[in-house]
């Protein structure tokens, strides 16, 4: 191999000689040039994330616009926040206890008549200037979303951030504009709305909460998840830049304590809940005696199909995307890949290609495809099911040659072939970087499989006939079937399940009729 330089195009190249005399004569006579060997030497130079962002030391609640130490002896509990990607400890965090909670619904409770008496026009007032500050602050909100959460720097840039801004700018424009949302009705807002949120899409499910609530005239109390509060608390501090009347939106931080606390106020209005099926069925169980509003956004096994008529590379990039995006924490990640039979070889063989050049390493890297988990338990159950998955039979693929970092909790994309539906691999929600491939010959057997799951999510249909899209579209049970591509968000879009997946749709008009009655 020759030395290297970081551009070293001659300096690095190396002609690969045919080893044996027969190979030479073959090569000759194929008219195959020998091989050129790069090493290294084309690697991407390491682009790190360098702006400084401030993170204090410790954080409080976010209570009647003010933040406020937990109650509690002396000042209450805190816990630490990690950095996934390298196992440091980059802040304390405040655990609400029941009393905390109380006091932010009572705060929300109080904001509630003065903030639904405003008119549509100013409420969206508020709503425009929130989401301009969070454009100004993007960079920052970005990085932090980074460090906290694990996901790549390049994903919190261009997907996180952008979308949360979106997501306060379309409910912004619909705060005056309800009575055309619901014509020949006389929409209310509900009062005081709970909500819960998972790790996955930290200020991004933020926004999905607060901002059509905020746009209806309702209140709320928000519980982040206990791994990355941080950005949550960020919107907390540009929520009281731009002036929203104290109370209006509060931020309770905690561990599922503090969300239970939450789900069982007495005083709420309405409950919406994104997060594992499991706690979900909690929340529903909670919810139902005493007829409290519950929209639940859960869990998913969704299914990309791919058939022998698509366009074999794009597809495959839309299967990298679909799994391995976000490091497969997305709940309409899709998770089990089923691909017409006569193609089945190729795109395995392709698939394998495109995972050896998958860059897994520090999130906070431009380059970085695939960053940190999110936790060491959250890698503990995707190791379980790789081990799991062998055990029952399938073959674990493991193409991806990303050296990891010695810190932090990582895990290489892979797939596993010669999956049956009956593997758990094949039924539960991993969510993790790894994806369940199978196969099928008819597009009956196609929908068969791809309905047999209690989940409901989303799916993904990929061929070159409109026809068969539509029919596939109409005929798969999930709440999102994305065509030709996969996980495309727009705040103009509903997003929600069905069956184990929850009820409820967030964002679009759809999403706007979880906060009105009347
Ligand atoms: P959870 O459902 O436990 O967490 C979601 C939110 O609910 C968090 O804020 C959590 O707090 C809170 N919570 C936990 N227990 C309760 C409770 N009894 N009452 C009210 N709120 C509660 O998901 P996990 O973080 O534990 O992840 C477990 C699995 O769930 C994942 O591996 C994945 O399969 C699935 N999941 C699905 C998501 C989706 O978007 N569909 C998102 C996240 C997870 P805290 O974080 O402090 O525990």
């Amino acid at each position: 191999m020759g030395t290297s330089d970081r551009n070293g195009l001659n300096s690095a190249a190396t002609i690969e000689e045919p080893a044996s005399a027969g190979e030479r004569r073959a090569a000759v006579g194929n008219g195959a040039a020998p091989a050129l060997r790069f090493g290294d030497a084309w690697d991407y130079a390491p682009a790190p994330e360098t702006t400084k962002v401030t993170i204090e030391k410790q954080y409080e609640l976010f209570i009647n616009g003010a933040f406020v130490k937990p109650s509690g002896a002396g000042g209450g509990e805190h816990f630490d926040t990690i950095n996934p990607a390298n196992e440091t400890v980059l802040s304390n965090i405040a655990q609400a206890g029941e009393k905390d909670v109380d006091k932010a619904v009572k705060a929300a409770r109080a904001a509630f008549p003065k903030w639904a008496g405003l008119p549509g026009k100013e409420r969206g007032k508020y709503l425009y200037r929130i989401a301009r500050r969070i454009q100004e602050r993007a960079r920052e909100l970005a990085i932090i979303e980074t460090m906290d959460g694990g996901k790549p720097i390049k994903e919190s840039r261009d997907v996180d951030i952008p979308l949360v801004a979106q997501h306060f700018f379309y409910h912004a424009g619909w705060a005056d504009k309800l009575k055309y949302a619901f014509p020949n009705r006389d929409p209310k807002p509900l009062g005081v709305c709970g909500q819960i949120i998972p790790w996955n899409f930290p200020l991004l499910m933020t926004a999905w909460k607060i901002a059509p609530a905020l746009a209806c005239g309702n209140t709320v109390v928000l519980k982040p998840a206990e791994t990355t509060s941080l950005t949550a608390l960020r919107l907390a501090e540009i929520i009281a830049e731009c002036d929203l009347p104290p109370g209006v939106v509060n931020i309770v931080t905690g561990d599922g304590r503090t969300g239970a606390a939450l789900a069982g106020h007495p005083d709420l209005n309405k409950l919406a809940f994104t997060g594992s099926t499991e706690v979900g069925k909690k929340l529903a169980a909670i919810a139902a005696p005493s007829g409290l509003r519950l929209t639940l956004e859960l869990g998913g096994k969704s299914a990309n199909i791919i058939f022998d008529d698509a366009s074999i590379d794009q597809a495959v990039e839309g299967i990298v995307s679909a799994i391995y995006f976000n490091q497969g924490h997305v709940c309409c990640a899709g998770s089990r890949l089923l691909v017409q039979e006569g193609i089945a070889a190729t795109v395995i063989q392709k698939l394998e290609n495109r995972l050896a050049s998958l860059r897994v390493g520090d999130p906070m890297d431009k380059n970085t495809d695939v960053g940190a988990i999110n936790s060491k338990e959250q890698l503990k159950r995707i190791r379980e099911y790789c081990r799991v998955g062998v055990e029952e039979g399938a073959e674990l693929r493991e193409p991806c040659r990303s050296v990891l970092p010695n810190k932090g909790y990582y895990f290489k994309p892979a797939f596993f072939t010669g999956v049956q539906q009956s593997h758990r691999i094949a039924r539960e929600e991993i969510f993790g970087p790894l994806l369940a491939v199978m196969t099928f010959r008819t597009p009956e057997e196609a929908i068969m499989k791809a309905n047999n799951t209690p989940y409901g999510l989303a799916a993904g249909v990929w061929t070159d006939k409109g026809s068969k899209i539509f029919e596939l579209a109409g005929r798969l049970k999930a709440g999102v079937v994305w065509c030709n591509t996969y996980n495309q968000f727009d705040a103009a879009s509903p997003f929600g399940g069905y069956k184990e997946s929850g009820f409820g749709r967030e964002g679009g008009l759809q999403g706007l009729r979880a906060y009105v009655q009347g």
